[in-house]
């Protein structure tokens, strides 16, 4: 039986009533190795790199949330971009779309690059990027809705777009989360998380997670996975598995606060630019309506000058200073100096991330509360 997201969130998956005592809560092994009776004797585990119980249970959880085949856990969303990278081989070129999470920004520039890898950054929700595609292209990477500009990118044209071309389609779904979007089902490859932010939902682990429904690409990362080690550990696994548990009434009521925190930031004089493609008037609301079930928990704004800025991150009392997002507290962060640090000043400026941007993860805090800590930030 086929049951539903917020059903499945309570990670049924693959849980046999008869094993562990009938413990609900999935059990944590600590351990990093596992005794054999015999060779080629049946215990599936060997060693805690390769595969945990724990973190297996996590894995079949979110490969059932997202739609895909298999998942691999790792001990960060970036750990989860360095082991898809190792796909590629110097020479190959990758497309990239303009506006992304500054960390993996880097990771492309100081490393892939390092190694030989080429990149064109492109607006993928803009005409004339296909321009840029060359013989060596081998991959498309995005964010959708991205960090932290809120552009919208159409996955399933991309998908299409990607299976014609052969190349692979590389689609970070932090944001949404698998609650509101599945892009494997929209043509995607390779689906990417930060299991850090809405998946774990409680600012308290670090993970990232790989997932995919094709046979040799998931044998073919298995293995990347496994030689380059950095398996999540299984108490990190269990707090995710934990966090997963009230994915669907999280991302619920985190967006409808956004809505009303976005509706009320818009029609602030002080306010400039509110980004949340929840509002009707986002570039990108009805291709988000097409192809995700929600607008997520993130948004993204501007006020009146960089000074303005730094002031209301000191005036905020009820919502933390802090640079994350996907927890239930909210927070608000200054992407110049937090998540986009690294970025080159003129790419930051190109991509529409100023002095004056300010994002706010928002969390399932009373919404009366968050707006009036926002509107005596304000004023
Ligand atoms: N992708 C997105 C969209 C992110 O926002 C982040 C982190 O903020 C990452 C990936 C990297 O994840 P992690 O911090 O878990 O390594």
């Amino acid at each position: 039986m086929a049951y539903h997201i917020s059903t499945r969130c309570q990670h049924l998956e693959g849980q046999n009533k008869e094993e562990h005592y009938g413990a609900i809560s999935y059990p944590i092994y600590p351990s990093s190795a596992f005794i054999h009776q015999e060779v080629g004797g049946k215990n599936p585990y060997d060693y805690s790199r390769l595969q945990n119980p724990t973190r297996a249970q996590l894995e079949k959880v979110v490969a059932s949330l997202e739609h895909g085949t298999d998942c691999i856990a790792l001990s960060s969303g970036i750990a989860a971009l360095a082991c898809i990278m190792e796909l590629f081989r110097p020479g190959d070129h990758i497309l990239i779309d303009r506006d992304l999470y500054g960390g993996s920004i880097r990771y492309f520039r100081e490393v892939n690059e390092k190694n030989g890898l080429q990149f064109s950054r492109v607006s993928l929700h803009e005409d004339g990027w296909e321009k840029e595609v060359k013989e060596n292209t081998k991959a498309i990477f995005l964010e959708s809705p991205t960090n932290p500009c809120m552009n919208v990118n159409d996955i399933e044209a991309l998908g299409k777009f990607c299976k014609a071309h052969n190349l692979l389609l590389i689609v970070d779904n932090t944001f949404l989360s698998p609650y509101f979007q599945n892009p494997l089902d929209l043509g995607a490859d390779i689906v990417l998380h930060s299991g850090t932010k809405f998946l774990s939902g409680h600012h308290d682990a670090i993970a990232g997670f790989i997932v995919v429904k094709d046979d040799a690409l998931q044998e073919r990362l298995r293995f990347l996975f496994k030689t380059t080690g950095a398996g999540l550990d299984a108490f990190d696994s269990w707090l995710i598995l934990r966090g997963i548990k009230t994915l669907a009434i999280r991302m619920e009521k985190a967006q409808e606060n956004s809505l009303k925190i976005a509706e009320f930031l818009e029609k602030h004089p002080k306010v400039k630019r509110v980004l949340y493609p929840g509002l009707p008037n986002h570039p990108g609301h009805e291709l988000m309506k097409k192809q995700a079930r929600g607008f997520g928990a993130m948004i993204s704004f501007d006020v009146e000058s960089g000074e303005e800025a730094k002031e209301i991150l000191k005036r905020i009392q009820l919502i933390y200073f802090a640079e994350s997002l996907g927890g239930t507290e909210s927070l608000l962060t200054y992407p110049l100096t937090q998540t986009h640090a690294d970025v080159p000043k003129e790419i930051l400026a190109e991509n529409g991330i100023y002095e004056t941007t300010l994002r706010l993860s928002v969390g399932i805090e009373d919404v009366e509360d968050l707006v009036s800590d926002l509107k005596q930030a304000l004023e």
